[in-house]
């Protein structure tokens, strides 16, 4: 009988180094995935999530690290690609005992990974984890980090957003533009800022309605329920909450001109990139448009933290953005697979491969 390698199919994508980590004094469940260190060091967040299976949590493990690397080699960063999830409720299982065991576990790698906070984290569970490691991003501003990467990546998306709509309205300013943003989070919340400000006419919606709720009072946003926003007629529509959102069925019932949103793997599969470009909706692939944070991550990691020279560089997100969209058109390809190429480029040019 063919077995399947077990190497094979806990490393489908190629990943260094996958590491299972346990700690049952404090009920800790980790799964840290290395999937590139060629660029540099492997660093991405770390995303604590009550995952239906051990299975669950191990294919988004490996889908997301390997996001980083692309993101982080189509960004022109020096940095790899990892990521790491704890399986756990951050509403109910989340100790300081649990988040110092998940900082030994990360320190166990000795810098081949470096984390940051993802969705389920925050920037004091990072001081913790930084109890027992150094290497940890994104630690507040008064103890010499970059501080919360969210509106730094907040601040890409609307640079990207600008590529977009020179691109669809021959103009980048985005007054008077409708935007429909799912998830009132750490970046939904910041973008619906950013953009009101620019008197673009947002929408919000969040599956916890107290925190749209928040946002729309704040900000002044329309509050649209969490089961219509995908669907909702729109210039831009912005995914700011869980992957795998565009699928053949919320494609078909898409109301908008473009998709630019902060989510990971924004896409369910390869095929909802051409499902997306015979709609006519114009995807900017999401690893170029979230990379603010991890921009600004970078400063911190390389060098003292200078927060305007990181939003200076944040703000370069809007013209790689149209370099991908023109090399799209004249390749006759998708954005995607135009960012793609990107980034593989670089990572070749590294290993000389
Ligand atoms: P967050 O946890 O602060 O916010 C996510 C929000 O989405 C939550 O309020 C949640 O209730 C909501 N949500 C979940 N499912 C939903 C649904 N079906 N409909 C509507 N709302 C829903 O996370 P965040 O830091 O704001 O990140 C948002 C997304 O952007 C994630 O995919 C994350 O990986 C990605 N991202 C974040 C950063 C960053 O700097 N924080 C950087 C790059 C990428």
């Amino acid at each position: 009988m063919a077995s399947t390698s077990v190497l094979e199919s806990m490393t489908p994508a190629g990943h260094e180094n996958v590491v299972f980590g346990r700690d049952d004094a404090t009920g800790l469940r980790a799964i840290i995935a290395v999937h590139s260190t060629a660029l540099g060091p492997a660093l991405g967040g770390t995303r604590m999530h009550p995952y239906a299976s051990e299975e669950d949590a191990l294919t988004d493990v490996l889908r997301l690290s390997e996001g980083m690397t692309f993101k982080a080699a189509a960004a022109g960063l020096d940095l790899g690609g990892g990521k790491a999830v704890i399986i756990a409720d951050p509403a109910t299982d989340k100790t300081p005992e649990l988040l110092h065991a998940y900082g030994r576990m990360v320190d166990r790698l000795r810098g081949s990974y470096i984390t940051a906070e993802d969705v389920g984290t925050t920037v004091p569970d990072l001081v913790e984890v930084g109890t027992e490691t150094r290497w940890v991003t994104g630690l507040p501003t008064e103890v010499g980090g970059s501080g919360d990467p969210s509106p730094f990546t907040a601040r890409g998306v609307v640079a990207a957003m600008r590529a977009v709509s020179r691109r669809l309205w021959s103009t980048t300013d985005l007054t008077g533009r409708t935007v429909c943003i799912q998830g009132a989070g750490k970046v939904g919340a910041h973008l619906a800022r950013i953009l009101v400000d620019l008197e673009a006419a947002v929408s919000i919606a969040d599956i916890d309605s107290d925190a749209a709720r928040s946002v729309a009072l704040e900000t002044g946003a329309e509050l649209v329920s969490a089961d219509d926003i995908l669907s909702t007629e729109c210039d831009i529509l912005a995914p700011c909450a869980m992957g795998g959102v565009m699928n053949a069925h919320t494609i078909a019932d898409l109301r908008c001109r473009a998709v630019v949103g902060s989510a990971n793997n924004q896409l369910a599969e390869t095929a909802d990139a051409g499902r997306l470009a015979r709609r006519g909706i114009v995807f900017a692939p999401d690893y170029v448009v979230n990379a603010g944070g991890i921009i600004n991550i970078a400063f911190e990691v390389s060098a003292s933290y200078d927060a305007l020279r990181a939003a200076r560089a944040v703000d370069s997100i809007e013209d790689r953005t149209s370099q991908i969209l023109e090399e799209a058109e004249r390749n006759d390809i998708s954005p995607t697979q135009a960012a793609g190429r990107l980034a593989r480029a670089r990572i070749e040019d590294a290993t000389g491969t």
